[in-house]
């Protein structure tokens, strides 16, 4: 009974009806549910022996590996928490990481990067690394574990930190009723079952990847097929070979596979629906993908506060683009103003989410967490609007806003434009500092191979279509833009060439 509430559980349930099933893939590195299962359950029992107790945090810093996938059962069937961290951080950020979450315990791939080693020696925390031949045997030498009865459903499952696109990292608490119910909405949207076989190349430690990609598929029986990092090419082929029916990410991905020359090479037949989440899927790139690749996108909206799904759109309703749809059973979305005061059908406010997929709060942090979750209502910091059929759209995220001159820019309103010009691949516009306008409108773009146009080009294309306040007055182009772990510009870290500034 222990099991029931725990999010582990999912395992040994599938793992009793699909056992010879796989259940992650990685090249020609497979798992089977009976194999999972039990090196879970071993890995709790190793766990246990390393003296870890219930509700103990255990880090994991791991690329995209079936070992993840052991760990993690592993370590929130033995009563841990996981604590999945970016394999890319620094050594400062992963010390602030296991010092915040109080890690008693980190995992690295192999002996991990010297970042990695160095920010544990400075929290203190202990650091294990994972050689994954010699750790199944390990695992082999320790006899499962049963469940731990000293956790609740409403006990802490993950802490998961967000990636600090804005400010310090904070962990959000998600709950073992969190992540399973959000399961349950996922796997009834994109009718999952065992016959599906998952793209599994956004990152395992963040929840998009790790909720809808991982934990979805182990809820159903489905196989989750893993990429270690993401390219477009091998991406394609995955899908090819391993005949994936459903493919999660975030727009770059969808960006670059499109923008591949030979992408018609690849057979995609397999694919039987795609979900874009995480930042803005350009209308363009949605529209362009669908028709070249023959399979419906639907866009989704969440945060990992909000385990993450919220918002997303349905197979078998009609998809505006540009929208994310509406909100997942349980789940209550409104569109309000600074009061908290709802704001009327197309009007622009912030979007607060409320029902069973809001994180029980931020590790340590009631201030922050006091400050987000008001009444039960999850200030997300995006803003949107809600059209009358109840569809959302997500305009930008409310720090993002350009303020010229007293009027406000909404960034992905000009980078909509932007890509609808035939020689933009990606296309990012930020506010810079202005002496009189307080802020100017600027946009570095990538090019695609083989077209050419001017930064005056792209300017004048869409100063045709948008007001004057709108359009970027500084353009340049570049030939990528900073991206974050998941695929995410990172706006902030754009640098505008300085000749080119005000
Ligand atoms: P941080 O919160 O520190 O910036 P992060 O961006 O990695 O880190 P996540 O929880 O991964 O944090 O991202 C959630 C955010 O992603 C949302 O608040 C929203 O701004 C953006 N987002 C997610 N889905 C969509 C979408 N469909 N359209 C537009 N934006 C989206």
């Amino acid at each position: 009974a222990a099991a029931q509430g725990n999010l582990a559980a999912i395992l040994p349930a599938t793992a009793a009806l699909h056992p010879d099933r796989p259940a992650v893939r990685l090249d020609d590195e497979e798992l089977d549910f009976a194999a999972l299962d039990e090196l879970s359950a071993r890995a709790a029992g190793y766990l246990r022996a390393l003296g870890m107790a219930p509700g103990d945090r255990v880090a994991l810093l791991l690329p995209n590996t079936p070992v993840f996938a052991v760990l993690y059962y592993g370590i929130l069937r033995a009563g841990g928490i996981v604590v999945p961290m970016n394999p890319m951080l620094k050594a400062g950020e992963v010390e602030h990481c296991l010092k915040d979450a109080g890690a008693t315990l980190l995992f690295t791939w192999h002996e991990g990067s010297r970042e990695a080693a160095e920010g544990a020696r400075r929290a203190g925390t202990r650091h294990l690394g994972v050689d994954p031949g010699p750790f199944t045997e390990l695992l082999r030498g320790h006899e499962p574990a049963p469940f731990s009865t000293d956790r609740s459903a409403e006990d802490t499952a993950v802490i998961l930190y967000t990636s600090g696109t804005t400010g310090q990292p904070k962990g959000a608490e998600l709950t073992h009723t969190n992540v399973r119910r959000n399961i349950d909405e996922a796997v009834k949207v994109l009718r999952l079952g065992p016959d599906d076989v998952t793209f599994g190349g956004l990152p395992l430690f963040h929840s998009f990847g790790q909720v809808v990609g991982l934990n979805c598929a182990v809820a159903v029986g489905a196989c989750l097929t893993l990429l270690p990092r993401f390219d477009p090419a091998r991406a394609l082929s995955v899908i090819a070979q391993d005949r994936v029916t459903v493919f999660l990410g975030v727009p770059t991905m969808y960006t670059l596979m499109l923008g591949l020359e030979d992408r018609a090479r690849h057979d995609v037949s397999s694919l039987r629906v795609c979900v874009s989440g995480g930042s803005p899927l350009p209308v363009e790139v949605l529209n362009g993908f669908q028709a070249e690749f023959g399979c419906a996108v639907l866009e989704g909206y969440g945060l990992s506060e909000s385990s993450p799904l919220a918002c997303i759109n349905r197979i078998d309703r009609a998809r505006v683009p540009g929208t994310i749809g509406c909100p997942i059973d349980g789940v209550e979305m409104r569109v309000v103003d600074k009061e908290g005061k709802e704001v009327p059908d197309g009007e622009i406010g912030e979007i607060v989410i409320r029902g069973h997929n809001v994180m029980k709060g931020y590790w340590r942090r009631p201030e922050a967490t006091a400050t987000t979750v008001r009444d039960g209502w999850l200030h997300t910091g995006d803003l949107g609007t809600r059209d009358a059929a109840g569809d959302f759209r997500v305009v930008d995220r409310s720090k993002d806003v350009i303020i010229r001159g007293g009027f406000n820019v909404y960034p992905r309103e000009v980078e909509e434009v932007l890509y609808q010009h035939p020689a933009v691949a990606e296309a990012a516009v930020i506010g810079v500092p202005h002496p009189t306008h307080g802020e100017e409108v600027a946009a570095a773009v990538v090019l695609r191979p083989g077209t050419g146009a001017t930064p005056d080009d792209l300017r004048d294309f869409v100063r045709t279509q948008v007001a004057a306040f709108k359009y970027p007055r500084i353009v340049w182009t570049t030939d990528a833009l900073p991206k974050g772990a998941t695929g995410k510009i990172l706006k902030r870290t754009i640098e505008t060439p300085p000749h080119l500034l005000p």
